[in-house]
């Protein structure tokens, strides 16, 4: 990508990581007049949002389904300028030992499936589950607020084998406040994301948006090259979306994450339909598969066969490294720390560090660009 001089002196911002935070600060500081530098140890842009179209003529997204969803107008006008969005509403069904499929999160027909009864209305559904709860006073953690709401039945299927592969953790070990949020529909709504006006994917896939979004002459971008302390000496400011403790190497300790191991299998295209993403109820180390041919302009080239992605969490020592989820303990511990490494963070001049792994904490796309730009535009500000 070409490049300008900057309006704003002879250095420019370095950025590191090429995914939605430092695009999104990457493309509104050159908007600004910044000359910017973004490096990525990957050798592909979009960071975990990034997707290719792979030999069955699928798009597959290569560190998971990422689906757009957001309430806030603002975020999904500034995407939009980059590309054209295709609208998709997300639904997800949960196999269950026999092959049938209910909807998930629970909702009045996943109940009239599992209990095998009609349930004209809400009333209908409240008596049912205050019939198989456990009438348990003050819940001590995660299990006992499930069982007390919803029964062993529903606990079982849906939560116990879920939580035990996506965090290695028994529900007995986890505060009741993770699952305190956890929707249960009353109704036949099967919306993954009822409240969010904006649901949508990008019609060419996140990588050509980032292509997009990366193409200003005051942007360059370097790939397959990783962070050096070094790098920072030539730059007006650092804005990092490494992980914080990897720069500080760990001084005062690992800031722990889960992570997956994305299995990918080809499958007779006529053998798929319904829902784009199914979970798994059963014990196998797996949690869910995604059958890609299924999300809107997702399938560039029709053929026999088709791509799924069967998804199975493992710790990130496990997989190279690769931080997905950071690790919520009941007793935050992990967030203390974490709290250490911002705090020396910001004894550091001209270093700010941005995005999931910057800031340890579990962001969706939408937050991340909403974060960015928030924060962006303030430093911005703040140099005039
Ligand atoms: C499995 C999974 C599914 C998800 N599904 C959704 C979804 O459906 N909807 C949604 O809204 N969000 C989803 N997300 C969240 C989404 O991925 C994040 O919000 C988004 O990727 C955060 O952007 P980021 O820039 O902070 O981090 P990243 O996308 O991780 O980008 C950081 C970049 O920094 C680079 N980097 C790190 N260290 C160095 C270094 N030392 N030197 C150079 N470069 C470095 C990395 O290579 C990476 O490319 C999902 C996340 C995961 C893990």
């Amino acid at each position: 990508m070409n490049q300008t001089p900057s309006l704003h002196g002879p250095r420019p911002v370095l950025i590191v990581g090429a995914g939605f935070a430092g695009a999104v600060y990457g493309r509104t500081l050159a908007e600004a007049g910044w000359q910017v530098e973004i490096i990525d140890r990957r050798i592909h842009i979009a960071g975990n949002a990034h997707d290719a179209v792979d030999a069955n003529g699928v798009r597959v997204h290569t560190y998971g389904p990422h689906l757009f969803h957001t309430q806030n107008k603002e975020v999904f006008d500034w995407i939009s300028r980059f590309g054209a969005m295709v609208p998709y509403r997300h639904s997800v069904t949960a196999q269950l030992d026999d092959g049938r499929l209910v909807p998930l999160p629970v909702n009045r027909r996943t109940l009239e499936i599992l209990y095998d009864v009609s349930l004209p209305d809400a009333e209908a559904v409240n008596a049912l589950l205050e019939s198989v709860a456990q009438p348990i006073k003050n819940p001590a953690n995660a299990a006992e607020h499930l069982l007390s709401r919803i029964g062993p039945t529903l606990t079982d299927l849906f939560f116990r084998p879920y939580t035990r592969k996506m965090w290695g953790l028994e529900l007995e070990d986890m505060d009741a406040s993770v699952v305190r949020r956890i929707p249960l529909r009353h109704d036949y709504t099967s919306d993954y994301f009822p409240d969010d006006t904006y649901q949508v994917l990008p019609r060419d896939g996140y990588t050509a948006l980032f292509d997009s979004i990366l193409d200003h002459p005051n942007i360059s971008v370097t790939l397959g090259t990783a962070f050096d302390k070094a790098m920072q000496a030539d730059a007006h400011w650092c804005f990092n979306s490494m992980a914080i403790d990897e720069y500080f190497d760990q001084c005062f300790g690992a800031l722990p994450y889960r992570s997956i191991r994305f299995h990918t299998q080809t499958r007779p295209r006529d053998q798929i339909d319904g829902t784009a993403v199914v979970n798994y109820t059963d014990d196998g180390p797996m949690t869910r598969e995604t059958r890609w041919a299924l999300l809107p302009s997702h399938e560039v080239d029709r053929g026999p066969d088709t791509t799924v992605t069967l998804e199975e969490p493992c710790s990130y020592e496990e997989n190279n490294f690769e931080r997905y989820y950071p690790v919520k303990t009941a007793d935050g511990r992990f967030q203390d720390v974490y709290r250490r490494y911002a705090d020396e963070a910001a004894r550091h001049d001209r270093l700010s560090f941005i995005g999931r792994c910057g800031t340890y904490q579990y962001l969706d796309m939408h937050q991340v660009i909403n974060q960015s730009l928030v924060q962006c535009r303030k430093w911005i500000d703040s140099q005039s």
